[in-house]
Parts: structure tokens; C-alpha cells; sequence
């Protein structure tokens, strides 16, 4: 079945499916009429997580998966990377201004720790949450919750 792309995400997916290495699978079909109505704020939000997947992914291939899962509800949306990933002792600050994972990056890596910090004041303003989990080496996953109505 074709997948149909939501409209805020089929502004800029292109953008990234075209960097090297990059292979983004989309697992994403849904129809919100709420969602449709911000398409800028969840642009800014979805680019600055396929941003950090792809950049923080320093392999030659970098695979993101980017799923959603539906209930009654809720959509449940998944931004999935195979890259660094993040120890479990600085997780916790990374939604934080300007903060960023002092080893692996900081050097190899430009960015200036804000992506996450305005990514997370995006989803609570559209009463949503967003978590991180991630194991060092083998990549990370940020989840998002979105009320439907
Ligand atoms: P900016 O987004 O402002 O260009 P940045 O990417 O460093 O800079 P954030 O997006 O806020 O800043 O991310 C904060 C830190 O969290 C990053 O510096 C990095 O250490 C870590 N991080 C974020 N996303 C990932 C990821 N997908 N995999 C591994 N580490 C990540
Ligand atoms: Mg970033």
C-alpha cells in the first residue's frame, strides 16, 4: 500500500533522503486535521530530529526509521537512528539549552546545543511530550506524543 505522507512532513523529507548515505524509511500514514493546522511547528520539530538522527549517525550508511503508531487517542510518532547514541548520565540534560554530549561529538560535530531545547518547547506547546532512549553505540529514539483533538 502507498504510503501517503502527512503535508508538514512532505515539505522537506526530500531534503534529507538526498544526503549522503542516508536512507529514511517512513512507516507514517495519517490524516489530522489538528496536525495539518501547524504545519511550520512540526516542521521545525520533525527537521531538527532528522537533523540531529543523520549527523549524530557517523557510519557511512545512516538508516532512520520514522514510525507512527495510532490509538484512539493519540498519534505516537517514533524518530529512529542507528548513530552514536547517548550515555545515560548526560540523557537527561539533553532537551536542555545549549547542552551537548561533551565525548564523541563536541569537536567532529558542529551544532550549538539548541535544536532539542526549541524541539521540546514546540511539542509542549501543542500539549504534546517527547522522550529520548538510547544505547550507547547502537543508536537512539525519540518518541512523541501528540493528542488527536
Ligand atoms: P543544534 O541542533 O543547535 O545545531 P546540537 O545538535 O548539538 O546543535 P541539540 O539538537 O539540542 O543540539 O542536541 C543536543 C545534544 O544531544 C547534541 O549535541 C548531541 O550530543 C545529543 N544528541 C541529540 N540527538 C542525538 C542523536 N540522535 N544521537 C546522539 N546524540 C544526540
Ligand atoms: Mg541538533
Amino acid at each position: 500500500e502507498e504510503i501517503v505522507l502527512p503535508t508538514f512532513l512532505q515539505s522537506f523529507i526530500t531534503r534529507f533522503t538526498g544526503l549522503p548515505g542516508v536512507q529514511i524509511t517512513l512507516d507514517i500514514q495519517i490524516q489530522n486535521d489538528r496536525l495539518e493546522s501547524y504545519p511550520d511547528t512540526l516542521k521545525t520539530i520533525f527537521s531538527n530530529l532528522l537533523d540531529n538522527a543523520i549527523k549524530y549517525t557517523t557510519t557511512a550508511e545512516k538508516p532512520v526509521l520514522l514510525q507512527v503508531r495510532e490509538d484512539q487517542q493519540q498519534y505516537t510518532f517514533y524518530i529512529i537512528d542507528k548513530g552514536i547514541g547517548i550515555d545515560k548520565h548526560h540523557l537527561p540534560y539533553i532537551f536542555d539549552k545549549f547542552y551537548r554530549v561533551p565525548q564523541g561529538n563536541i569537536h567532529e560535530v558542529k551544532g550549538h546545543g539548541l535544536g532539542l531545547s526549541q524541539v521540546r518547547k514546540l511539542v509542549e506547546r501543542l500539549n504534546g511530550s517527547i522522550q529520548a532512549e538510547s544505547t550507547p553505540g547502537k543508536g537512539t529514539t525519540f518518541t512523541i506524543q501528540l493528542k488527536k483533538s
